[in-house]
């Protein structure tokens, strides 16, 4: 692997100037130029999208560009492009992230390909406004036994079509290909593959990058929150990458080792609903905690501003409870327990993909600070009665959480038990008065929320049957319809 390009160049290409044939890309190599023949890229990739320096060592990449990869290491690769340095090709080396390539001829490379999903969010993507009649993308339906679905935009709906026979690349792409010529057994011609516009995320700021970074290497810009435990800025860190900096208020000294350690196992967690962890700032005051920055802000700021006109399609409100419980899922696998799980700590992406925020550091720095009282900044309509009794956080009683948050999610951002006051609430649920979400609720939607808030902690549902559930609320769209490949 990328050793060929090194045979033919090496008057060119420093690598091999010991004649060793082994390639050891040292990092003075890494984002350099050298000259070199434009045939000569082997084990061929392609860029998925854009991607800026962080640091020295990486490669500028533009979405589309082929590439050659030299090494992986971790979540980074080591990769070469030719480019045209006026008239002459230069050859340049440096690192990208992994998840931004894929090999040349693989579904993975196809701009139509977008991986394993689930049906509301594929809908989601469809009918964003980017999208126009024939927008179009094949998925993957991890659910339904990683069956393949070629989904259409047609006007202001999404039909889906099992594709029924093996799916390779090859035949995909003479599938789209023909229907992209005429609509055929369609429902419109294919035009254009839908809109992405999420990047993966990557799990550190840079390769090289220490967990604690220098509060100098941050520049703040905005404010774009408040929460009790800080401000939370937009920034910018190395004068390269955007990220969301939350500065913590009057953190003592005796919190900073638990703090380093809770960070420690947030660094594990890796899961496209959780928000990333990218960075910590310990040495010094102020303690400050970096993380991939969400452009669309909370889902709570979102729902209310859907709120007068109340025009969010249902699929995409069940949509938002699926990925929440995706996330939850996952957290519940690793007995950890997030205590504040609602709304305003569920953060959006461009593309309006939920990321659970809040948890971890927070739970810590909360669990000090958190006493019982009808303060309006303790989320009381959130708590399960268990806490009130005995203070005991568990997964269970984000699963009690989780049915409050659903009421927000149909309500747009309502207010949950508007006509209770707080400690009229407690009162109820101590004496296990039976609540209930609001009259117009939607009936299986209902029935979830009713089993979330079961007195007894161990007769609710767990996140992997909630999420289950509400996939049921929505069954694989009516509207699906078989194609055959051959
Ligand atoms: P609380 O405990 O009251 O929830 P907090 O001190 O823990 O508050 P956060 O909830 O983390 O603070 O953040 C407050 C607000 O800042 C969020 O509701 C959100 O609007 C914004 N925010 C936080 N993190 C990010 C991020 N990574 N990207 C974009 N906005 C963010």
């Amino acid at each position: 692997m990328g050793t060929a390009l090194c045979k033919r160049h090496c008057a060119f290409c420093q690598h091999h100037s010991d004649g060793s044939n082994e390639r050891t890309s040292t990092p003075q190599q890494a984002g350099s130029s050298f000259y070199v023949n434009p045939s000569a890229l082997q084990n061929r990739h392609v860029t998925l999208y854009n991607y800026k320096p962080r640091i020295s060592k990486d490669l500028m990449v533009k979405e589309g560009e082929e590439i050659e990869i030299l090494s992986r290491e971790g979540e980074w690769a080591l990769v070469q492009k030719v480019e045209d340095g006026g008239g002459e090709n230069q050859v340049k080396e440096g690192y990208v992230p992994s998840s931004f390539v894929a090999e040349i001829g693989s579904l993975a490379a196809a701009r139509w390909f977008f991986g394993s999903m689930i049906h509301v969010d594929v809908k989601r993507c469809l009918l964003r406004a980017e999208n126009q009649n024939g927008s179009f993308l094949v998925w993957q339906n991890k659910e339904m036994n990683d069956i393949y679905f070629l989904s259409v935009r047609y006007g202001d709906i999404v039909k889906h079509y099992e594709i029924k026979d093996k799916a390779n690349f090859q035949n995909l792409s003479r599938l789209i290909n023909n229907y992209s010529n005429e609509a055929g057994y369609l429902c419109t011609r294919l035009t254009e593959p839908c809109v992405k516009l999420d990047r993966p995320s990557i799990s550190t700021l840079a390769r090289v990058v220490e967990w604690e970074i220098q509060y100098s290497s941050l520049q703040k810009g905005d404010l774009i929150g408040q929460g009790q435990f800080g401000e939370v800025w937009k920034g910018i860190w190395n004068c390269t990458t955007e990220v969301a900096i939350k500065e913590l208020k009057g953190v003592d000294s005796k919190l900073k080792k638990e703090f380093l350690e809770e960070a420690e196992i947030m660094k594990q967690l890796h899961h496209e609903r959780l928000i990333k962890l990218l960075a910590v700032c310990t040495d010094s005051e102020p303690f400050c905690i970096v993380t991939e920055l969400m452009t669309k802000g909370n889902l709570h700021k979102y729902l209310k501003s859907h709120s007068e006109i109340r025009n969010l399609d249902i699929s995409l409100l069940n949509g938002f409870a699926i990925q929440i419980a995706e996330g939850m899922v996952y957290l519940e696998e690793r007995c950890c327990v997030h205590r504040d799980l609602r709304t305003e700590n569920v953060l959006l992406t461009e593309m309006l993909c939920c990321k659970i925020s809040d948890f971890g550091l927070a739970r810590l720095l909360k669990s000090d600070r958190y006493s019982i009282s009808y303060d309006a900044k303790v989320p009381i309509k959130w708590m399960a009665p268990e806490i009130f009794h005995d203070q005991s956080y568990t997964t269970k009683s984000d699963v009690w959480s989780f049915g409050v948050l659903l009421t927000e999610i149909i309500t747009y951002g309502g207010v949950p038990f508007p006509d209770k006051k707080s400690h009229e609430f407690v009162k109820d649920l101590m004496e296990e008065v039976t609540i209930s979400p609001p009259a117009d609720f939607p009936d299986d939607l209902r029935d979830i929320v009713l089993q979330c808030w079961n007195h007894s902690s161990e007769k609710r549902p767990t996140f992997e049957e909630l999420q289950t559930m509400l996939m049921n609320c929505n069954p694989m769209l009516k509207t699906v319809e078989f194609l055959s490949l051959t």
